[in-house]
């Protein structure tokens, strides 16, 4: 155990002397004779462990004194003097965190002793705590650039391979209804599936580690982005007709980062479960906001969800029968929600089609 460093405040010399004569062999003492002279101390002296202060001191009390300390040297382990003292201010000192322990004066020597010794375990427990906070940041910190920098370097070398495949059919290249045309399929699909595989896992782990950042959220803007970002991936296999109705009763404010996150999962849902053989597919959403709330209802005519899984599909890796995705999209949506007091509902029949909708509180008097 390394040497134990106390600072003793006192404005009586004789108390002083006593002091530091009784503890000076055992631990390394510093005295001050006023609050002034112990922050000067304080000061220039790092790591001292344990302050034991007066309570009465002419110009402030110990109380009061320890209040100002925490602020500037929170880490030392602070201990009162006390002779007498209003009942109150001592508990109140304590509770506040600003005094550790008090011991009443005259003081026995292994009162102090004993004092000393658990405060200093815990002046160390603490640094070690904050040690391990640290390094976990650290840890945190680095984990979160790796999966940012791993995400965008699997996403890119995808979008080429898709853009590729896209590129084949416009250019003719592959003949249809041909061996080589239902191959070229499974290669896209794969990558889509990849591609939705990695979005979902990144999503997942930005909403648990993400902060809730409240901002105006331009529906109109992000529908736009949402409908050609997942018609693009079926561009040139099969169109989809979507249709958008936003009626904007008064700005929306939320997290819209997770509103996006709720949108894409849900469009990209009512793209990925349609009839493969229906000429007609259709994709409407609807999206009101007044002052109290958005509603966004996303509504597709593909194969609609089994009465069974319809408790299901929010689960933790559930997929349907169809194993076109990760089984996350929906869990996902669920905990974004959770995290912006939303809620969502379901209308759905088989070979009909589904309707998601969800309500999200607008927050903009809260602002
Ligand atoms: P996945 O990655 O499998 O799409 P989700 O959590 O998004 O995971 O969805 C879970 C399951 O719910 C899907 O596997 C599918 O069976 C069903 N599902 C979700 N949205 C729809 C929809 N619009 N139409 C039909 N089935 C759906």
């Amino acid at each position: 155990m390394g040497v134990i460093k106390v600072l003793y405040i006192d404005d009586e010399e004789h108390n002083l002397t006593s002091f530091k004569a009784s503890f000076r062999r055992k631990y390394e003492i510093y005295t001050a004779n006023s609050a002034q002279a112990a922050e000067n101390i304080l000061s220039a002296i790092p790591d001292i462990h344990v302050i034991i202060s007066d309570q009465r001191m002419p110009q402030t009390t110990g109380v009061e004194f320890f209040k100002h300390l925490t602020q500037k040297f929170p880490d030392a382990i602070r201990i009162l003097l006390t002779g007498y003292i209003d009942v109150h201010v001592l508990a109140e000192a304590v509770n506040e965190g600003h005094i550790y322990r008090y011991i009443t004066k005259p003081w026995n020597e292994l009162d102090i002793i004993n004092s000393i010794q658990n405060a200093y375990a815990l002046y160390k427990n603490r640094a070690a705590l904050k040690e391990k906070i640290n390094e976990l940041q650290k840890a945190n910190d680095e984990l979160n650039r790796f999966i940012y920098s791993l995400s965008h370097e699997l996403r890119s070398p995808l979008a080429s391979a898709l853009g590729a495949i896209q590129l084949a059919r416009m250019e003719d290249l592959v003949p249809k209804e041909s061996k080589a045309e239902e191959y070229w399929d499974i290669v896209e699909e794969c990558c889509n599936k990849l591609d939705n595989n990695i979005t979902n896992t990144l999503q997942y782990y930005k909403n648990n580690r993400t902060d809730t950042i409240y901002k105006k959220v331009d529906f109109d803007n992000l529908v736009q982005q949402l409908t050609t970002m997942h018609n693009h991936t079926i561009q040139g296999k099969e169109t989809i007709t979507f249709t958008t109705t936003i009626n904007t009763k008064a700005d929306f404010y939320n997290d819209d980062f997770r509103v996006e996150i709720i949108l894409s999962n849900l469009i990209s849902n009512a793209v990925k479960y349609q009839k493969p053989d229906n000429d007609n597919k259709k994709i409407n959403i609807y999206i009101q906001t007044d002052d109290k709330q958005a509603v966004i209802a996303v509504q597709d005519n593909g194969l609609g969800i089994p009465e069974g899984h319809k408790d299901k599909i929010f689960n933790q890796f559930f997929r349907g029968n169809f194993e076109k995705g990760s089984g996350l999209g929906l869990f996902i949506l669920k905990e974004a929600l959770e995290k912006l007091n939303g809620t969502v509902a379901l209308e759905t029949a088989v070979d009909k089609g589904s309707t998601f909708t969800v309500t999200i509180p607008n927050i903009k008097t809260a602002l």
